[in-house]
């Protein structure tokens, strides 16, 4: 198997569900004792996510394009970044690299054509939700994006840094954030981008009967189609 460098610790809390899901995956694919060959480097996530507050994302592209480097230089052969959020500056983290980068705004919309789904509602951290770079991703593919009201963004926001960033789980969140993508059905979404990685901590398969897209399980996916040559 090829080995995968992994750039995590935004939040360490959505990490482990990537490490998780990728040997998972490897297991069912190849069984017995295989587990996937994996560089990581976890980065401390305040500094970061005061970059982002500050506005700073040249700082942060070439921090992380530091940490890729230093990957590729380990022996990785493609790079993951376990959050939706710092793809903002995917193509800074990115440069000078000669493996390939995997998307989590393609894996996405490859994912969600492959359902044949047209629009679908976009929730994440405010920076995804409203910043161009995402929805413009899967604009690319033929699909379009639906994101919640301005007092729902700052909900979700305040939500993800405050409680899932810091394993904090509430009835009363996920009971908000329900509701919250059933307005976006009543828009016209046909399914959910859950666009942040923490997301899919709070809501599961079974909480609501629309399809959901776990970004950090597709993410996962693609990376052990990568590391096995064997797409799913
Ligand atoms: N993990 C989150 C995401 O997928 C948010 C943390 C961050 O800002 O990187 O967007």
């Amino acid at each position: 198997m090829k080995p995968i460098g992994l750039i995590g610790g935004m939040s360490w809390e959505s990490t482990v569900s990537y490490y998780e899901a990728m040997n998972r995956l490897v297991r069912t694919r190849k069984g017995g004792l295989h587990s996937l060959p994996v560089y990581m480097a976890s980065v401390d996530f305040a500094p970061y996510a005061h970059m982002q507050k500050e506005g700073d994302w040249n700082g942060i592209g070439r921090q992380l394009n530091q940490e890729a480097l230093r990957l590729e230089k380990a022996g990785a052969e493609a790079i993951v970044l376990a959050t939706n959020t710092m793809h903002a500056v995917a193509d800074d983290i990115a440069s000078g690299l000669s493996i390939p980068f995997l998307h989590i705004g393609d894996v996405a919309a490859k994912k969600i054509s492959s359902q044949g789904l047209k629009t679908v509602g976009l929730l994440g951290t405010s920076f995804t939700m409203e910043q161009p770079f995402y929805h413009e991703r899967l604009n690319a593919n033929g699909i379009q994006t639906l994101i919640p009201s301005e007092e729902d963004r700052i909900f979700i926001h305040d939500a993800i840094f405050t409680e899932l960033c810091m394993g904090v789980f509430k009835h009363e969140t996920k009971a908000r954030f329900l509701a919250i993508m059933d307005r976006l059905r009543q828009d016209g979404a046909e399914g959910i981008v859950l666009g942040c990685t923490e997301i899919p901590l709070l809501i599961k398969e079974g909480d609501t009967d629309m399809p959901l897209f776990n970004t950090p399980e597709i993410h996962a996916e693609e990376a052990v189609a990568f590391a096995t040559a064997d797409p799913f």
